[in-house]
């Protein structure tokens, strides 16, 4: 028996992982729903894992010391999918649930590879309803009903959460009728349930021992005033636990109340943009859009995204102790830049997140 057969299945997984280096990918978008088809970034996270790059480590120690650790499931900026990484999601594990952040297509395949099965995952929580950090739920439920997973799937997310979850789980009556007519056993299980938690700017709430603190964003920027603005908010998120915590972006540009949230975690997992990258790929990938929408869509990504500049400013003003950028458009000839220029305003540890890293 190797030292490791008598740890539990993930943990050995983990572990795994953590030995493991994985190959970065490439650049992109993150084109939104803005007037004509703008796009989103963001990125983040990581941790002691790959083999040992100074650049890259934030930690000598084990990430299995810790009872929270933060999985990067997928670290592209939406939503052009990418052959080489995954679209946002981010898992939380604290050793009884697996807490899914953001929930971008391909969200399953990538809570298999991180060595979980769907039944660990009882709670999804979203920051904003962009579809790079929303795909991803219409498989995960209709999975979760196909495979009769018991208890409740409980999603957790900003106004307008409820309309997405409602929608999706009224697509999936077709399913259920087929999987009742073909299989009277199956009939006989209890269906999967959903439910949804809408949650907004400064709310509080709990999943075991992990506390969690909700606070608006600027990623959406809607006008104060506008029926947008009364309706939707983008979110940011800390996770407290007794032992670490851990701020989570999601989507956002400069942002008070982000470096606030943020104030003194001991990991922040931020988003990060370069919007003359981000250009580059969607004039790649979009030749129709006309060079009259390109200054409103660099301002996009400059106002309601990070920067490099950005990001290193937030750090430093809310005084974290690590950082790892996810939701990350830039290819990897970018990142030394960034890395210098994030380092203009922040002497703590940096780390680029990739896909199964974990913090
Ligand atoms: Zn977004
Ligand atoms: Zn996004």
């Amino acid at each position: 028996m190797t030292d490791s057969e008598d740890l539990p299945r993930k943990v050995r997984f983990t572990r795994r992982l953590l030995d493991s280096s994985s190959t970065p990918r490439i650049s992109i978008l993150d084109i939104a729903l803005l007037a004509l088809t703008v796009g989103l970034a963001a990125a983040l996270v990581v941790i002691a894992t790959k083999p040992v790059t100074s650049t890259t480590r934030l930690k000598t120690t084990s990430v299995l010391e810790h009872k929270m650790i933060w999985t990067t499931l997928g670290t592209m900026s939406g939503p052009i999918p990418s052959p080489d990484r995954s679209q946002p999601a981010n898992l939380l594990w604290n050793n009884k649930h697996a807490i899914l952040v953001d929930a971008g297509d391909g969200a399953a395949e990538q809570i298999a590879k991180a060595g979980h099965s769907l039944s660990d995952v009882d709670t999804i929580i979203v920051s904003h309803l962009h579809i790079d950090h929303t795909g991803g739920l219409s498989a995960l439920i209709g999975m979760r009903y196909q495979q009769h997973i018991p208890g409740t799937l409980t999603i957790y997310g900003p106004p307008g959460t409820r309309q997405v979850v409602d929608a999706i789980v009224a697509s999936e009556k077709p399913l259920l009728d087929l999987d009742a007519a073909g299989n009277s056993l199956v009939a006989q299980l209890a269906p999967s349930k959903v439910a949804v938690v809408e949650i907004i700017d400064g709310e509080k709430f709990s999943v075991d021992d992990l506390k969690i603190t909700a606070a608006e964003n600027s990623h959406y920027g809607f006008e104060p005033g506008t029926a947008n603005y009364k309706a939707y908010q983008s979110l940011s998120f800390r996770f407290d636990m007794s032992d670490r915590s851990i701020s989570f972006t999601g989507d956002t540009g400069p942002s008070d109340a982000v470096q606030a949230l943020a104030k003194g975690a001991d990991l922040l997992v931020s988003e990060i943009t370069d919007p003359d990258a981000e250009l580059a790929s969607l004039k790649a990938e979009r030749t129709d859009i006309p060079f009259i929408a390109y200054p409103v869509l660099k301002k996009h990504f400059e106002v309601q995204h990070l920067t490099a500049d950005a990001v290193g400013k937030l750090a430093a003003g809310a005084g974290v102790k690590s950082l790892v950028l996810t939701h990350n458009p830039m290819p990897d000839n970018l990142i030394p830049q960034a890395r210098v220029t994030i380092t203009k305003h922040y002497d703590g540890p940096v780390a680029f997140a990739k896909d199964l890293d974990n913090y």
